[in-house]
């Protein structure tokens, strides 16, 4: 083989060759060498054989000499170019996110394109490449919905200082931007855009969930629109055809779109002329990727930010401790908005002490004469419950048999279907059965439903006040697409006076006509296990909290609770994020936790719980001889059952493994990594392996 600047020649063959290293969606480390009989760009995207299939891999590297016997190496079929190369910051992100997430790069990689681009069907049949994609190109794309963007309001104080500190940046810096509810952010957020804009550079706004707040979303187009035109947005989500997303991606990789609008995938997306990220809401979970490459939306936000070093805006009213700590430490600067933008009040918080009082299907005389009050006032009052269906479980009064799923180590809640039939449905694993009219194991016709959903809720409102019309808002009544959008449009039109919702009513939502906002049953997150369920009972409860008086004045809430003192509820009452976080810091970090500290998860599934249990002791046992006598750098906890053990028949079981060094973590997860394919072969078991897990 004798080498040359344009690849190496074949001795035997005198044809140049190439050698790439190419990386595949397969589920093995490493990348894969392929030759090529010309040059091949990193980044470009080729079809190989791999086994029996063909598969679209990307090229990461063009080595002189292959890792192992040339003979042996395959030539690539096709190289694809639709596209221009994937550029030199997509990978180093994707290469970094493979790193620290411990997964092969192509699990990295390929998921993040669209899937026209990484499915071999859709080149299949075609000699020259990329007929999907000008296929595609060819279609118009469908004009945005024009909606006359609100008048724009003259910036306050508050907002004008933080706008004039991110303009005046100049290369990376993590922006912390704490604003109470209703003080305006997205103004910021879009000052700050708009000047970036007008340098001509792209801008990158990820929110957490696009269809839950579609008000939100509207009036975020409509002002981005305006701003950049309307061919200059980008919107990207889950919920989008193939075709859609296609173009979406295709139009922010050229550096048409200007402005990316997106949920937690956009992250991935290439930008060529990248100026400024925006990570709204920055706290919330659906950052988080929950199966494949479990990922942090937010933390590979600043890591981009910092690699392609431009400015990062993290908002909200109830910053992650993570970047309170970072904010406190000064790794972040801090904005603060401390006043709502209008000139209304923070609603004032009450808490209803539950412990002495006789509650009315569940509310408080207290809860009951504020909605009355309400209502007399002609403005709307919003039940929150984060429970949805009509009760948790099903109950015989005689015998005491509780509705159980078959499949689940869980109860499975009573649903109340249209007509009179009920249905028992497992919020685990989806079963559904039909409710009993009688008790399968004693044949008694007692039967009684425990506690209460929303749908209980609602008919206990019902009820109560008869006069009112009454909306409920939770994942059941908005299943059909669309549905959400037009309830919420209905109830922002003033034709219901009552609103009864899990959740999904407490994101983002402007309501106009809102003055009070109840809240029961909080204390069941309370005692949650997971370390960070006060963090997260406090910022559920700001955001819904947020959702009283933003426009009528008197806003009011009011908490039932049998725990009045607790801190979090105190910090609500006092409007007091900033207490409730160095509260929750000082005891994180006395026991060493998250922020303090960094944990990885390890998840075993088996068919049997032991199996899933041994599987863990010998993954333990490996890392502790890895770590040998330095074994104070890293805490191994014992493995323990899932709190709900058993899913649609699967048993699981977990270990925590925490560090006080983050890149002391890193080294083991590596070594980690790489043994326990093997070990969990051995074990017959399914496994997966969390960096950052933000459920324990
Ligand atoms: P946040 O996201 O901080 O909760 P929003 O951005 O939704 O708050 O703003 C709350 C309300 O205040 C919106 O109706 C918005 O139009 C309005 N608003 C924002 N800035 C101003 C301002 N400078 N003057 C008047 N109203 C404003
Ligand atoms: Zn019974
Ligand atoms: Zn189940």
């Amino acid at each position: 083989m004798i080498e040359d600047a344009a690849g190496a020649i074949d001795s035997e063959t005198g044809i140049t060759v190439h050698w790439l290293s190419v990386a595949l969606d397969v589920p093995l480390a490493g990348l894969f060498d392929y030759r090529a009989d010309r040059a091949v760009p990193i980044g470009a995207r080729v079809i190989v054989p791999f086994g029996h299939r063909k598969l679209i891999g990307v090229v990461v590297d063009t080595p002189e000499t292959p890792a192992f016997d040339a003979a042996q190496i395959k030539a690539i079929d096709q190289i694809l170019d639709d596209l221009p190369p994937l550029p030199s910051d997509w990978i180093r992100l994707a290469g970094f996110a493979a790193q620290y997430y411990q997964r092969p790069l192509g699990e990295v990689m390929l998921p993040a394109l669209p899937a026209g681009l990484r499915k071999v069907t859709a080149y299949q049949g075609k000699r020259s490449a990329g007929g999907p994609v000008q296929r595609l190109d060819k279609r118009k794309a469908p004009a945005l919905p024009l909606i006359a963007a609100d008048q724009t309001p003259v910036l306050n104080a508050q907002q004008a200082d933080a706008v004039q500190v991110i303009n005046a940046l100049d290369g990376h810096k993590t922006l912390l931007l704490h604003g109470v509810t209703g003080s305006g952010k997205t103004e910021v957020y879009l000052h700050a855009a708009q000047a970036v804009l007008a340098r001509g550079q792209q801008v990158l706004f990820m929110v957490p969930e696009i269809n839950l707040t579609p008000q939100l979303e509207q009036s975020l187009r409509a002002r981005l629109a305006a701003l950049a035109g309307a061919n200059a947005l980008a919107v990207l989500h889950s919920g989008l055809a193939e075709g859609e997303r296609l173009r979406a991606w295709l139009s922010v990789q050229r550096g048409q779109a200007q402005v990316l609008l997106g949920t937690r995938l956009s992250i991935f997306t290439p930008m060529p002329k990248l100026g400024l990220i925006i990570v709204d809401e920055e706290h919330d979970a659906s950052y988080k990727q929950q199966d494949g490459l479990r990922y942090s939306a937010r933390d590979l936000a600043v890591w981009r930010a910092h690699d392609r070093q431009v400015p990062v805006i993290l908002g909200s009213a109830t910053p992650s401790l993570e970047s309170w700590y970072h904010a406190e430490r000064g790794h972040y600067l801090k904005l603060s908005l401390a006043h709502r933008a209008r000139a209304v009040e923070l609603p004032v918080v009450r808490l209803v002490d539950t412990r002495r009082l006789v509650l009315q299907q569940g509310f408080s005389p207290q809860l009951i004469d504020a909605i009355q009050e309400r209502l007399d006032q002609g403005q709307q009052a919003l039940i929150f419950l984060n429970r949805r269906g009509y009760a948790p479980v099903l109950n015989c009064a005689s015998c005491g048999w509780v509705s159980q799923c078959p499949r689940c180590s869980a109860y499975t809640v009573l649903h109340r279907g249209s007509g009179r039939r009920h249905r028992l449905q497992c919020h685990h694993c989806g079963y559904q059965v039909q409710a009993p009219h009688a008790c399968p194991d004693c044949g008694d016709q007692d039967l009684r439903p425990m506690g209460r959903g929303t749908q209980r809720v609602e008919e206990h409102l019902a009820e109560l006040f008869p006069q009112a019309r009454i909306a409920r808002i939770d994942a059941d009544s908005t299943r059909l697409k669309g549905s959400a959008a037009a309830l919420f449009a209905k109830v922002h039109a003033g034709e219901y006076d009552l609103l009864v919702g899990t959740q999904m009513v407490a994101k983002g939502h402007d309501f106009v006509n809102l003055g009070l906002v109840g809240v029961l049953n909080a204390d069941a997150m309370l005692f949650a296990q997971d370390f960070r369920a006060p963090e997260r009972l406090f910022s559920q409860l700001m955001q819904v909290a947020g959702r009283a008086g933003r426009h009528v004045k008197g806003g009011e809430v009011i908490i039932q609770t049998d725990y009045p003192d607790q801190p979090v509820y105190q910090s609500l009452v006092r409007h007091d994020y900033a207490g409730f976080a160095q509260y929750s810091l000082a005891e994180r970090e006395s026991i060493g936790l998250p922020p303090c500290a960094f944990q990885a998860l390890l998840t075993a599934e088996a068919r049997e719980l032991k199996l899933a249990l041994d599987f863990l002791a010998q993954a333990r046992v490996w890392l502790q001889e890895q770590i040998g006598d330095g074994g104070a750098a890293l805490t191994l906890y014992d493995p323990v059952p899932l709190r709900v053990v058993r899913v649609a028949n699967i048993e699981r079981a977990q270990l925590l493994v925490e560090s006080l060094h983050r890149p002391t973590l890193q080294v083991f997860l590596a070594q980690w990594s790489a043994a326990l394919p093997e070990l969990a072969a051995k074990a017959r078991v399914r496994y997966q392996l969390e960096v950052d897990p933000l459920e324990i």
